[in-house]
């Protein structure tokens, strides 16, 4: 037998994180004690009221049984209140939330119902992967919008050229932004909802940090713009918010028509999250948030640890105001993987190089702050020696 993958697996980029976790584990094998800012994975357990929630719910048998693909009603009850609490929007939970399993799922998912050959599909860059990949899969086409210190990471919406934005069918946002840590403000997402319109582009915004934020800084929803609701859908997770990354669990809200195709596709592709999941994340949205204020206490600590301490040495940081990243410039005469390369092999820590993520990243490099602050300390000290 031979067997002939397709065009669209072989034209895959290799998994930034597959690639950078080959590495480390080659490290690893060596010996080395590895300090992993890699990945943006939560480093603390998901709170014990939702571990406790999810004991009681796996006890009832009428768990057990297939769950509906959209989610219980319960759940998008929940989804819609924590929605209208946090944001002031105003959900109908029928028709306008849909329960997802992870919003990765989602989002390489969503564009089945709108992308096929010929699309365009208009994808920040650096970005998050799955943007792209979701086109690809489709055979849609992939226009890159560059995200530009210049312009605050947010994309030049008038640099898009005419012809592209006609052909264009979706727009993906995320903000708070990975890879960059920026934030969008209500005029730029007032910009996007008028271009949307004008153009005739669905909105694909990918709020999957808006808890994860500091210094009082409190992130809107794309969804409380005037007018998004006509053009928009924003895709939710419990992941970052309530480290709950194992758990696969979030939702997509929005216009209803855009929901109802999201959930067609979904349907039919997948049975739903288990719903005792579903039950534990109900506690998790409907509890008072004080544990997103514990946690928001914890990453301010580690991020004015690691941001003050590269600045020290001379490191061009910014100091995030949400998500748990630190983007900052690689030293005068590295290239984002020389660098990456180095600080592995030579202080055996893992980053991310912002190429990684397109390239426009070039020049940049990416630490998560998911290590508690002594092994920050280890950072600071181990860069100092290597620098
Ligand atoms: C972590 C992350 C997500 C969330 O993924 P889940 O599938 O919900 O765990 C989505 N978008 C971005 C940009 C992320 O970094």
């Amino acid at each position: 037998m031979k067997f002939e993958l397709t065009k669209r697996i072989k034209s895959l980029p290799p998994y930034l994180f597959v690639e950078l976790d080959r590495k480390k584990q080659e490290a690893l094998a060596k010996g080395v004690d590895v300090i992993d800012l890699g990945i943006g994975d939560p480093d603390l357990p998901t709170p014990d009221f939702v571990v406790e929630r999810m004991i009681e719910a796996v006890k009832k048998p009428s768990n057990h049984r297939y769950p509906s693909s959209e989610g219980s009603l319960a759940f998008r009850k929940a989804a819609a209140q924590w929605c209208s609490r946090r944001f002031g929007l105003d959900l109908d939970p029928a028709s306008q939330v849909c329960c997802v399993i992870g919003s990765k799922e989602a989002i390489a998912h969503f564009p089945l119902a709108f992308v096929e050959g010929e699309t365009v599909v208009l994808v920040p860059t650096p970005g998050y992967p799955v943007y792209h990949i979701g086109t690809l899969f489709c055979g849609g086409d992939t226009y890159y919008m560059p995200l530009l210190e210049e312009n605050d990471f947010l994309p030049d919406l008038s640099a898009i050229p005419g012809d592209v934005a006609e052909k264009a069918k979706i727009m993906w946002l995320n903000y708070p932004n990975n890879p960059t840590a920026a934030c969008a403000t209500n005029e730029f997402f007032q910009q996007v909802v008028d271009f949307a319109k004008s153009n005739n582009i669905i909105v694909c915004h990918d709020a999957a940090y808006s808890e994860m934020t500091y210094d009082g800084y409190v992130a809107p929803s794309f969804l409380e713009t005037p007018g998004a609701m006509d053009v928009g859908i924003e895709f939710h997770s419990l992941s970052k918010t309530f480290n709950m990354t194992g758990w696969r669990i979030g939702f997509a809200v929005g216009n209803p028509e855009l929901v109802a195709a999201l959930k067609k596709v979904k349907s039919n592709v997948d049975s739903g999250q288990f719903e005792a999941v579903q039950e534990a994340a109900v506690a998790a949205l409907e509890s008072d948030q004080s544990f997103v204020d514990k946690m928001r206490a914890i990453y301010t600590g580690r991020r004015d640890t690691l941001v003050n301490g590269l600045l020290d040495i001379g490191i061009e940081a910014n100091r995030p105001k949400a998500t748990f990243y630190v983007w900052f410039k690689v030293p005068q005469g590295e290239t984002s993987a020389s660098f990456c390369t180095k600080l592995l092999d030579e202080a055996g820590i893992v980053c991310t190089p912002g190429n990684g993520f397109g390239d426009p990243g070039e020049g940049y490099a990416r630490m998560a702050l998911t290590v508690d602050q002594r092994r920050l300390e280890e950072v600071l000290e181990r860069l100092r020696n290597v620098l």
